[in-house]
């Protein structure tokens, strides 16, 4: 019987996790190792050892009804898309609501967790702590991994040859901040990603010159899509996925294809994705067009050679008088404190998680790893079913087939809608459309047509919320407010 849970981390993860054993009546200890709660939402002015580091000016990409709590609406006079301080702010709020601080131990970190000799009987680990000075060791019947993975950079210097060389500086965008130190500099920002463009339009604003280079390109949309409404709200339906399903993969491509372009055509502004029918996770910017269009960010391929001041490009260019070399190149996972990390990262050091959350290869489904899916969809309603799935699975009330005969998932990377629906059908949360239909059509529509939002995944079931149709009915009124 699983009792006691480790939760390791107290991000948007963590405290869904907490919530969710409380609500399971289980009893959650949440080990973090900072002050405070939000995790990569806390920003602080210098990036912290094994915490994830944001600059100072991110803005959320996943608007408020979309990346909300699925019982936690945000306040009705939030922006529909927030700053850090405006998420951290709500982020608290949602532990202090639901009583979860006292079940966080701050400022302990978690060194190791170990399968105990028994496992393979009890399932249990040992967890070791550390805190001023002192370690500690306990027993719990299952962890709850909630590290995040924004933490450890990728910096792949060995791809980049010369950079020994190279006479400026250079640094992983983790390190960055804010951009005044860089004014009147020549900066290169290379990778296409959400921080590589946030970072390259903000430095803009001082530098004397910004280059983004690009080895594979990428979709960049904007949070402000047709007539002004939340992208999200319009893309993120059951219409929309289900009509993805049914036509012709031509087709879908096709129509995917004319919906990235909407917002600009990405051909002209050398920013067309290499794959561009893959459903890589696009990026958001909405100045990125812009700035390139005034000639304060030039696009640059990928980079052949750097010297010690200038830097050679794949089409040949040469850019002379750099200063500034931001690798925006990403994150790797990591896992330092498992004793045995194959556990989590099996096949050729890639994460593989039976539905995005159970490692594997364990004799009891006892650790669950939140918030490491990637779809197009926002993490806290994805963290908070994983969840709710997971804690189901360690009282042993539903385990998929496919888990014991060993299929698993073998990408991370996952469409949003087909994704929540898995999970929430096996825990019975999955909203009915038939019976809506006939019971309550103005709800069926919404829920059908209008985004789908986390609301929806709090209709019926276990962990049901009377407030969740008048969230439904009354999204788009929060969102024009
Ligand atoms: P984290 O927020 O990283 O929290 C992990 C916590 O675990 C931290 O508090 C850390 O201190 C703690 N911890 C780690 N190891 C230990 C240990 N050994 N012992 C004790 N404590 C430990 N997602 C969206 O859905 N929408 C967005 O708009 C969005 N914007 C983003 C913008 C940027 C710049 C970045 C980098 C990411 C963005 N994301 C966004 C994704 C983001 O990862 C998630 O929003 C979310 O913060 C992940 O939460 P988490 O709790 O899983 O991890």
């Amino acid at each position: 019987m699983v009792r006691r849970v480790a939760v390791v981390g107290a991000g948007v993860s963590g405290l869904a996790a907490t919530k969710c054993c409380l609500e399971e009546g289980l009893e959650p200890t949440c080990f973090e190792q900072s002050e405070n709660v939000g995790g990569l939402w806390h920003y602080t002015d210098r990036a912290e050892e094994g915490r994830a580091s944001i600059y100072r000016t991110v803005f959320t990409n996943s608007c408020k009804e979309m990346m909300c709590y699925s019982d936690f609406p945000f306040p009705d006079d939030h922006p529909n898309y927030m700053h850090n301080a405006r998420l951290q702010h709500y982020i608290c709020k949602y532990a202090e609501h639901f009583d979860l601080l006292r079940h966080i131990r701050f400022k302990t970190l978690v060194t190791k967790v170990k399968k105990r000799p028994d496992f393979s009987v009890t399932g249990q680990w040992e967890v070791v702590t550390w805190r001023d000075g002192k370690e500690e060791t306990a027993v719990f019947d299952a962890v709850m991994v909630c590290s995040g993975h924004h933490v450890y950079p990728n910096l792949p210097l060995a791809e980049f040859p010369g950079i020994q060389k190279f006479k400026g500086c250079y640094f992983h965008s983790r390190e960055y901040k804010e951009p005044e130190k860089f004014r009147g500099k020549k900066v290169l920002v290379i990778g296409l990603g959400n921080s590589g463009c946030d970072i390259a339009v903000e430095l803009s604003t001082v530098a004397s010159q910004v280059y983004l280079s690009s080895r594979s390109g990428s979709w960049v949309m904007s949070r402000v899509w047709d007539n002004g409404y939340p992208w999200d709200m319009l893309v993120i339906t059951r219409f929309r996925t289900w009509l993805g399903n049914i036509l012709p993969r031509a087709i879908s491509d096709w129509l995917y294809v004319r919906g990235m372009n909407r917002f600009f055509k990405h051909e002209n502004f050398g920013l067309m994705p290499l794959d561009r029918t893959s459903r890589k996770e696009p990026v958001f910017n909405d100045d990125l067009p812009s700035r390139i269009a005034c000639g304060v960010v030039v696009m640059k391929p990928n980079v052949k050679e750097f010297r010690e001041t200038s830097v050679l490009f794949q089409d040949g260019t040469v850019q002379d008088d750099v200063d500034v070399v931001v690798f925006a190149t990403g994150y790797s996972y990591s896992y330092p404190f498992m004793e045995d990390d194959s556990i989590i990262k099996c096949r050729d050091n890639q994460v593989t998680l039976y539905k995005g959350i159970l490692p594997p290869r364990l004799e009891k489904p006892t650790m669950a790893v939140i918030g490491l899916v990637q779809s197009l969809g926002p993490i806290i309603p994805t963290a908070d079913l994983q969840c709710r799935w997971a804690v189901k699975v360690f009282q042993g009330r539903w385990l998929g087939k496919c888990w014991v005969k060993g299929y698993f998932l073998t990408t991370l990377q996952t469409d949003y809608i087909t994704y929540m629906d898995e999970l929430a059908s096996a825990i019975g949360v999955k909203p009915n459309v038939l019976k809506l239909l006939l019971t309550d059509p103005q709800l069926a529509l919404k829920v059908v047509f209008g985004p789908c939002s986390p609301y929806q995944f709090r209709l019926v079931g276990p962990g049901k919320w009377s407030g969740a149709r008048k969230a439904i009915l009354t999204q788009w009124d929060r969102t024009l407010q």
